[in-house]
């Protein structure tokens, strides 16, 4: 648990990311859980001494490139790590996405939403949509927003009613695969049930050389960080 409000640990940052919320978004992936989860996909998002410690301002600064480029972005979701476990930085941090004019902001957690929102009652304020609960491995869901079936979404903006009732209608576990400078990286919410069918269809793309269709524009740390090709829309979609 992080309690500097003027730095967040960052594990990732990415553009476009297609499977984790409606529409084309940036993906902020925030570093260190104290949650554990058996089973858990990102066990390398954990350590609250890993990732990169950005300043707030400037994540903003970055949050905003991304939001005035063209063809415009559909919203941003905030995924970890667990995005809560940063309470003082990630509200600050949403604050400013606010004040950006971000419209569209989804949040994964880890925590319940009652134990959230009695905690930070700012949060129907500050985020569109929050996907809530701890990973259950074994607790099997077919709906591809979510992990485990205990999982639930609150949407606190009545106005993007319609554009999530579609995105949860429709998603299917689909995911994307991309590159950052660190390597391939993977951004969706697999089935349980296909999770060892994906992982060796990742490892079969970078034994074959890694290659992957569809490059475009992505970004990294503090804008650093080069393009080398990402897909939007993923050839991992299970069979
Ligand atoms: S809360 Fe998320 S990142 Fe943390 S252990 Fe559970 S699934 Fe993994």
């Amino acid at each position: 648990m992080s309690h500097n409000a003027s730095h967040i640990l960052v594990h990732l940052l990415h553009c476009p990311v297609c499977a984790l919320g409606p529409g084309r978004r940036v993906g902020l992936w925030l570093q260190g859980c104290s949650i554990h989860c058996e089973g858990c996909m990102s066990p390398d998002t954990w350590a609250f001494d890993g990732g990169n410690a950005l300043d707030v301002d400037v994540l903003l600064s970055e949050l905003s490139g991304f939001f005035d480029g063209t063809p415009p972005l559909d919203g941003l979701t905030i995924s970890g790590g667990e995005p809560f476990d940063q309470p003082e930085a990630l509200l600050r941090l949403l604050r400013g996405i606010g004040e950006l004019g971000i419209q569209d902001i989804l949040v994964f957690s880890g925590y319940r939403a009652e134990t959230l929102l009695a905690r930070y009652p700012e949060i129907p304020v500050l985020i569109t949509a929050l996907v809530d609960g701890p990973f259950e491995a074994g607790n099997e869901t077919e709906s591809g927003w979510k992990g485990s079936a205990n999982q639930t979404m609150r949407l606190f903006r009545p106005e993007f009613e319609e554009r999530y009732s579609r995105w949860a209608e429709t998603q299917k576990g689909g995911l994307q695969m991309a590159t950052n400078p660190r390597g391939i990286f993977i951004a969706g919410i697999p089935r349980q049930k296909d999770v060892a069918q994906i992982l060796e269809k990742v490892a079969s793309t970078i034994l074959s050389g890694g290659e992957i269709p569809g490059r475009r524009r992505q970004r990294g740390f503090r804008g650093a960080a080069e393009p080398q090709g990402a897909n939007e829309l993923c050839p991992l979609e299970p069979e």
